[in-house]
């Protein structure tokens, strides 16, 4: 589908609010000017937050804190933040409703919409979960602008020379989510690809408009390569998966291009790449408190300064990071290392006295990187110690190496091996337009 509606929508405000964010983020070269940034825009986002949020105001107020305190509020999770969020959100909106739309939306399995409200169209998103708690969204026109200028911004660099000759970007997301679809300008031509549709038609598709940038899950760009795609952009983007080291080297190679990662929750975007093609935390715009989970690991506790619909103030999330403290490109926002993945889908497996062991989903994802012949798998704890483990192929060596890898990788990690029973499978591609993910855990 051709964004030409999206003309009307946009830019020319959102350019002059990308020139802005790419112009902070050139800025941001010590903790200091980070912090100051963070400053500035709290001292508008927070009182008016206080003014429109009732549950933002009532969680000061039960914390007995200033505005301008704001950093030192308990934080919440996702649980609390959906029982709240008729107080929460600025927009009048009521769980009730977004979860109407949400159910009638479940044959198509899009589960973006739009609601009409006293301050306009406001873009609804629900984010699945195995571990049952759903997490509902609200995006409204602005906090739209800002997130293409901001994509925008962190993709078409260095800013704005390329700006100067047309981008065509080619996005392939699971239906034509509201969220994407105002990022287009007479400078910018946005195509998007529902990746429900079958793969051989989003290869042609793609081999068709020859982009100059390319956007997607992982897999399905994967998947679109193999199904014989052609296209030379100048930089590919992985989003809404855990982009793998092996995945990264095929999009390399079959697009003769850089491959860099956008990092969104549905609290928020967390992370753009930089110059350098690594990860940073959004701290642009985000704020981020984290909390030590040991290892090195850690819990993010974000706050958004500038999203308004639905306001995320001290929001722990689900995400374990682990995180670096520089980066060649001179930034002084926090380099992100690596995605461990999300707590909930960490395996829990026996260790001694009782004990359990946790497990995070990169480590297993490493420990199965290079299983010599092995296509595709997924590990799955079903059980309290019990593992469904599906590859492809499914021959005998190819099960007995990744049996054999992953005892050797949890033994290491003080797992009982023993005790664990093993339950093998031939690998069952997801269905489509869900988010591929290796490892999880989906029983105890
Ligand atoms: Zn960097």
């Amino acid at each position: 589908m051709r964004a030409r509606a999206a003309e009307r929508l946009l830019p020319d405000t959102a350019l002059i609010g990308l020139e802005g964010v790419a112009a902070a983020r050139r800025r941001l070269t010590t903790r200091d000017a980070v912090r100051a940034r963070h400053g500035r825009l709290a001292r508008h986002q927070i009182p008016w937050l206080l003014q429109h949020s009732a549950w933002t105001a009532q969680r000061f107020a039960e914390a007995d804190l200033p505005p301008e305190r704001w950093w030192q509020l308990p934080p919440v999770g996702k649980r609390e933040m959906m029982a709240h969020f008729d107080a929460l959100n600025t927009v009048g909106v009521r769980l009730e409703e977004v979860l109407a739309l949400a159910h009638e939306a479940e044959d198509t399995r899009d589960f973006t919409g739009t609601l009409t409200t006293a301050a306009g169209e406001v873009g609804v998103g629900l984010s699945t979960g195995t571990s049952g708690a759903r997490g509902a969204f609200l995006v409204d026109r602005e906090d739209r602008l800002r997130w293409a200028g901001t994509v925008l911004a962190a993709l078409l660099r260095p800013f704005p020379w390329s700006l100067r000759t047309p981008q065509r970007v080619a996005f392939f997301l699971r239906a034509d989510g509201t969220l994407y679809r105002t990022a287009a300008s007479s400078r910018v031509q946005i195509d998007f690809h529902d990746i429900l549709r079958p793969i051989e038609q989003l290869a042609a598709a793609l081999t068709a408009t020859d982009p100059t940038l390319v956007v997607g899950p992982p897999s399905v760009l994967r998947a679109v390569l193999e199904a014989g795609a052609r296209a030379r952009p100048e930089k590919v983007v992985s989003v809404a998966e855990v982009l793998e080291d092996g995945t990264r080297s095929v999009l390399e190679h079959g697009f003769e291009a850089p491959v860099v990662q956008i990092y969104q929750a549905t609290e928020g975007m967390l992370g753009l790449p930089c110059a350098a093609g690594e990860l940073h935390l959004a701290e642009e715009h985000v704020h981020v408190e984290t909390e030590p989970l040991g290892g090195g690991l850690v819990r993010p506790v974000l706050t958004d300064l500038r999203r308004r619909a639905q306001p995320v103030i001290r929001h722990r999330l689900d995400d374990v990071l682990d995180l670096a403290p520089d980066c060649s490109c001179g930034s002084a926002t926090r380099r992100i290392r690596r995605i461990i993945g999300r707590q909930d889908d960490a395996l829990e497996l026996p260790g001694p006295g009782g004990a359990q062991i946790t497990i995070w989903p990169d480590f297993v994802r490493g420990a199965l990187s290079d299983v010599p012949g092995l296509e595709e798998y997924r590990v799955l704890q079903t059980g309290p110690a019990m593992l469904r483990v599906e590859t492809a192929p499914s021959s005998a060596p190819v099960r007995a190496e990744v049996r054999e890898r992953i005892g050797r990788a949890l033994r290491r990690q003080g797992v009982l091996w023993d005790l664990v029973t093993i339950d093998e499978h031939a690998w069952r591609p997801a269905p489509a337009g869900t988010k591929l993910r290796r490892v999880l855990r989906t029983g105890r």
